[in-house]
């Protein structure tokens, strides 16, 4: 396991600090949705997620770019990047917008399978790597540990950290709807109470769900 100077661990998942200290609240209006088409490749599904990408691309696919299509029509609805693994495509040519990004009227990027669910076309989100940025998961070699960074994009997130602080929010009670879909109910209120007792006084804090 990795040792970190100042972390949560509750169970198997090993948690920056940041997740519990940093305040945070996307100010859409101002990064237009940047993480849509910035970084080295497309979002990563989790494996299962694969197959649901598959079962749902039939009724996302009206939301999409005619772009958006050729390239899923050319590459695949997924494809494998040596150090990422399997990520969702992108465009080159446009900024390597993610293919399932679509801008609206306002140019802010939203996701085509977030919308069909909005219209209660299908029942499923989007990636759960998508919904959690800016915390990114990465899973130990073996599979025995789950480790929780916190790394928004340089520039692009500035105004969700000024907006976080205005509102007082931590980033942690942000991602309250995503961290419970990916850990449950029990893990979310443990790493409530741990981030309370982390805001009184830091170091690594040891919790079970
Ligand atoms: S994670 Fe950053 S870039 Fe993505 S929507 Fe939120 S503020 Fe914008």
């Amino acid at each position: 396991m990795p040792n970190f100077e100042a972390m949560i661990v509750i169970d198997n998942i090993i948690i920056s600090d940041d997740v519990a200290d940093k305040q945070f609240v996307c100010d859409l209006n101002k990064c237009r949705g940047a993480c849509c088409e910035e970084g080295d490749a497309g979002a990563p599904p989790d494996d299962e997620e694969l197959d649901i990408i598959l079962e749902m691309y039939e009724k996302v696919e009206p939301y999409l770019t005619e772009a958006g299509i050729k390239e899923i029509e050319r590459n695949g609805k997924y494809v494998y990047n040596k150090e990422f693994g399997w990520v969702t495509p992108t465009l080159s040519y446009d900024k390597e917008i993610c293919v399932y990004g679509v801008r609206d009227e306002k140019g802010i990027i939203k996701y085509a399978f977030e919308q069909a669910y909005y219209d209660g076309k299908i029942p499923w989100e989007k990636p759960i790597s998508c919904h959690l940025f800016p915390v990114i998961i990465e899973r130990g070699k073996k599979g025995e540990y789950d480790r929780m960074n916190y790394e928004p994009r340089e520039k692009s997130c500035n105004p969700a950290c000024a907006l976080g602080k205005k509102l007082q929010m931590p980033l942690y009670e942000f991602l309250k709807e995503p961290l419970i879909r990916k850990y449950g109910e029990a893990f979310y209120k443990a790493l409530d109470k741990a981030a309370k007792m982390h805001s009184g006084k830091k170091g690594n804090n040891k919790v079970t769900s």
